[in-house]
């Protein structure tokens, strides 16, 4: 298959750089090796939208993230994703810490970050009484917020979709060879070529770029580990809360999410690319670290625990630009924390890198920009009425804990990226995320998944390949 661009990776960087090039006149195409988009280090993070002020000033990293900040509750707006303007604070809980905000509280000011403020300890805890007593000021940044991340990925992959980029799940890129001036990229499902790659493959980028002989970087996988708490927790704090940040990361930090639980992580820990498993001393660690910011929280109303990857890197700042050994081939590599903030920026950044490469991209005249998305629980009576009596699976709550009904997941289903598993449909509208963790409405699903796709119960998968619920021998003979 040809295409003028091909997108290695559909986790919010591929995502993000499909959606601003499928407004052009190009062929686009996006090898994703997953079964589903936004299953990287996309789907487990701290969804935090940070103002900016960590990174160096004049790095990738300071430009694209104070823009992509800037960008996102507009963005969020017009695709109706999930986000909340909360601001944030990064507490100093001693005399070291106090040098510590200041010198960010500078940083936030060569990288154009607006509203920064040190505020006292009592102003802080005004704003938020839950933060600890021992706080001696604290830096707030109000353009600070928190997203759903993973619905920020797929809505920018649907919008790319509708506008006629063509997404490959379950298409992982094994070796790339140059041919007649195209770049071929072998895949288990066929060769498909282009003159322009973007590398967006997240923690494999490394191994991405040696397959056109590019080794001049290396991917160092971070491991963050987390807590979830159920929402009864909440509302413990009301904005993102940041201890001073380390060499390894931003430290521990306690949060509201946009779904109204209350995250609490991550810690850092060096690993290898495909470990999310959580470990005793890191969650203890997360535990004590949280617990100095925040004393209230009450660890017992945890309703879950995962853990995320960085794909850090040996380079101080995100790796965007075209390879020196592989001409058209253009790396966005070691997108890390601030890669889900700086996201909505990336597409303009890889628009511009093709065009300097050589790429001509006209802009359509008519593009879809805008995505509607039913939340049954967030209409009014009316409108729920008027739903069921269209449609009688609108009445039909299946997960109790988010109030979802079989209404929206069958429209999930029938999307322009549908879910071909149990967490897929979790992903996009909720059921499973509560209190009971899918414990209720888990095999409700499953039979939805298995009617609405035309699978046979013993096909469903609870996330990626081989991931099967069910297995033996089903009423109809087919065998897991
Ligand atoms: C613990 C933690 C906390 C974080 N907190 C924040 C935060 O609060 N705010 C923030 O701004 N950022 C945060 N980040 C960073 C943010 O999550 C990442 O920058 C962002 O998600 C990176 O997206 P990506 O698309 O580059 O990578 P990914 O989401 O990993 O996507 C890469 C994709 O490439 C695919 N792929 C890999 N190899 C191949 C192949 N051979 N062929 C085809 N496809 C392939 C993968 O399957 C994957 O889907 C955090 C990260 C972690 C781990």
């Amino acid at each position: 298959m040809n295409y003028d661009v091909l997108i290695i990776g559909c986790g919010v960087t591929g995502a993000s750089c499909a959606y601003t090039l499928a407004q052009h006149r190009l062929r686009i195409g996006i090898l994703e090796a997953s079964n589903d988009v936004a299953n990287g280090t996309t789907k487990a993070n701290s969804a935090i939208v940070h103002a900016g002020y960590d990174p160096e000033p004049g790095t990738k990293m300071a430009r694209l993230n104070v823009r992509g900040t800037a960008r996102m509750g507009e963005l969020c707006k017009r695709l109706d994703v999930p986000y909340a303007n909360i601001g944030s604070f990064v507490l100093s809980l001693s005399e070291q810490d106090d040098a510590h905000v200041k010198a960010l509280y500078e940083r936030g000011l060569a990288n154009g970050v607006p509203g920064l403020r040190v505020l006292s300890g009592e102003e802080a805890r005004a704003m938020d009484p839950g933060i600890s007593p021992e706080l001696r000021c604290a830096l707030w940044a109000p353009s600070a917020g928190i997203v759903n991340p993973w619905e920020l990925c797929l809505a920018l992959a649907e919008t790319a979709v509708r506008n006629g980029a063509e997404l490959h799940l379950s298409t992982p890129v094994t070796a790339i060879e140059r041919e007649d001036g195209l770049w071929k990229l072998r895949t288990p499902k066929g060769e498909f070529r282009a003159p322009y790659v973007l590398n967006c493959a997240g923690v494999a980028a490394d191994r991405i770029a040696a397959l056109v002989g590019d080794e001049s970087f290396r991917i160092q996988p971070t491991k963050g580990e987390y807590f979830l708490l159920d929402k009864s927790e909440g509302h413990r704090v009301e904005h993102v809360i940041f201890q001073c940040p380390s060499e390894l990361g931003k430290g521990v930090l306690v949060t509201p999410t946009v779904h109204g639980n209350l995250l609490v992580g991550p810690n850092a820990q060096r690993t290898t690319a495909d470990d999310t498993s959580n470990t005793a001393a890191g969650l203890a660690f997360v535990r004590a670290s949280a617990l100095r910011s925040v004393p209230g929280i009450n660890f017992r109303d945890n309703i879950r625990n995962f853990a995320g990857v960085r794909a850090n890197s040996d380079c101080e700042d995100f790796i965007i630009r075209e390879s020196e050994a592989a001409p058209g081939f253009i790396h966005f590599a070691g997108i890390r924390s601030p890669g889900l903030s700086a996201a909505p920026a990336f597409g303009e950044e890889a628009l511009a890198l093709l065009r300097a490469a050589g790429l001509k991209a006209e802009k359509k005249e008519n593009y879809i920009d805008s995505r509607r998305r039913i939340r049954f629980h967030e209409l009014s009576d009316a409108e729920k009425n008027e739903m069921i009596r269209k449609d009688p699976r609108w009445g039909r709550v299946i997960c109790r804990c988010e109030t979802v009904t079989e209404g929206e997941i069958a429209e999930a289903l029938h999307s322009p990226i549908p879910p071909v598993s149990v967490n897929g449909v979790k992903r996009r509208v909720g059921a499973g995320m509560g209190r009971c963790q899918g414990g209720f409405c888990g095999p409700r699903v499953q039979e939805i998944v298995a009617r609405e796709l035309g699978l046979d119960p013993t096909q469903v998968l609870m996330d990626w390949e081989g991931t099967w619920v069910l297995c033996g021998e089903t009423k109809g003979g087919a065998k897991a």
